[in-house]
């Protein structure tokens, strides 16, 4: 007999919408269907839509050692609320980075001890750490993150090109992918030096510092010698059409090249940094409307693979004093699915199993995590229940990460997540946690 059946609900999958119960067995999905058996805990969804829960991709929540930006504890609830039960966290900005098996090591006990969804970690690819990618490759990293420009961390060197072709030939080997940030460091350090030097240290300046060319500059170099290394790309963050473009014509010639971008990327433009300031400072930065209207239709015409918060949060007082200097990084962990359904298939028609692609099929697929990620018999029971016409204001006393600061506070969304079950279990309830354990170290399994 099923552990629980959620009743009565629409259920999104990549390929349909449709009307089903859902029994889960000891955190698996065991049946999808209509009128299945009753069990003794249910939850009725009547009314209500089942997502696959987000997979977060791409996220800092800086454990261990940066605790007090963000922590695994309070960056996993936030992620809960947003009905979300699986993140990937990026090797940076906890300290010391994760770019040995040591380090992978103390990062994966502090977030099974304070996590409560599931958890996969990138390794980093830093000058000098090629011989470390196998020991992490063997702890389980879903692949490698690079930066091309600056990162902001001196213990986080950029990958400069040979560091990053070398980086590319041993990941190939290994059968993992390497992630880059893509803006180019020679267009962006140059601009922001010519402005310094000129004393031009507006919000507008930091924006002209770090144009759409120097991303696709990036990504074409990028994915020039991915596709020498015959590797598996990722481009994190795409900002603009043009950006998704460079990609997409890379994977029209044969580079296995995927495209990810963030939901600030979709919902704010640079008119919102001149207003908000550095709260809604990241790079590379948030774009004018006619970049932000090209990336929506590279969305909507479904050539970006993959949706992904890349919430990256810091202290308050690290967003205060000048813009130049601040911290950049948004905190958008919670609403990612819920600027999808307002945003996309409110606003634009974006289909509802675009969605279920977008923050769970497609990431679980290009990570290789193959028992996430959809609902269907033998996935994991990984669920986000959501009130489709439901509309809702995300005040920041709503807000589950460490510091309530984040460029969506104050806004309305129509379409609220309000349950998440992870591996069965129900984490988050209508505005409570209700998580009774922790999660676990999710890995690829490697074909
Ligand atoms: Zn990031």
């Amino acid at each position: 007999m099923a552990d629980l059946v959620v009743r009565g609900g629409t259920v999104v999958t990549p390929d349909a919408v449709f009307r089903a119960d859902i029994a889960i067995e000891e955190g698996l999905i065991a049946a999808v269907g209509p009128d299945l058996p009753g069990t003794s805990r249910e939850i009725d969804a009547t009314g209500l839509f089942v997502f696959p829960a987000v997979i977060d991709a791409h996220l800092h929540f800086n454990e261990p050692g940066r605790t007090e930006w963000e922590g695994a504890a309070t960056g996993s609830r936030a992620l809960a609320a947003g009905g979300g039960a699986l993140f990937f966290d990026m090797p940076l900005n906890s300290t010391p980075p994760t770019v040995n098996a040591r380090e992978f090591d103390r990062k994966r006990a502090a977030l099974e001890a304070s996590s409560i969804t599931d958890f996969a970690l990138w390794g980093g690819l830093i000058p000098g750490n090629l011989g470390e990618l196998a020991g992490l490759a063997a702890r389980g990293v879903v692949g490698f993150k690079a930066f091309l420009c600056d990162s902001g961390l001196p213990e986080f060197p950029r990958a400069d090109d040979l560091t990053l072709a070398d980086g590319l030939r041993e990941a190939a080997r290994l059968g993992l992918p390497v992630a880059v940030h893509a803006e180019s460091h020679e267009l962006v350090q140059g601009l922001s030096r010519r402005m310094a030097d000129q004393g031009r240290q507006t919000i507008r300046d930091f924006l002209d510092s770090r144009p759409v060319l120097a991303e696709v500059e990036a990504i074409q170099r990028a994915t020039l010698l991915a596709g020498e290394a015959e590797a598996k790309l990722h481009i994190v963050h795409v900002s603009s059409g043009f950006g998704v473009a460079a990609a997409a014509e890379a994977r029209a010639r044969g580079v296995d090249v995927s495209i990810e971008t963030c939901p600030h990327y979709l919902f704010f433009t640079e008119e919102d940094v001149e207003r908000l300031g550095a709260i809604a400072k990241c790079a590379p930065p948030l774009r004018n409307p006619i970049h932000v209207a090209a990336l929506w239709e590279k969305v909507l015409e479904g050539t970006v693979d993959l949706m992904a918060s890349d919430h990256s949060p810091a202290s308050p007082e690290m967003k205060c004093g000048p813009f130049w200097q601040a911290w950049g990084g948004i905190a958008g962990v919670q609403s990612t699915l819920a600027v999808l359904l307002d945003q996309g298939y409110h606003r634009r028609h974006l289909p509802l199993e675009r969605i279920a692609t977008l923050i769970a099929a497609a990431p679980a697929r290009r990570f290789e995590i193959t028992n996430r990620g959809r609902i269907a018999p033998g996935y994991g029971a990984d669920l986000a229940l959501v009130d489709l016409d439901a509309s809702f204001t995300l005040n920041s006393e709503d807000l589950l990460q460490r510091h309530p600061v984040s460029p969506y506070a104050g806004a309305c969304f129509r379409g609220a997540p309000l349950m998440t079950i992870r591996r069965g279990e129900l984490i988050y309830n209508r505005g409570t946690i209700t998580a009774q354990t922790c999660g676990t170290l999710v890995r690829p399994t490697l074909t």
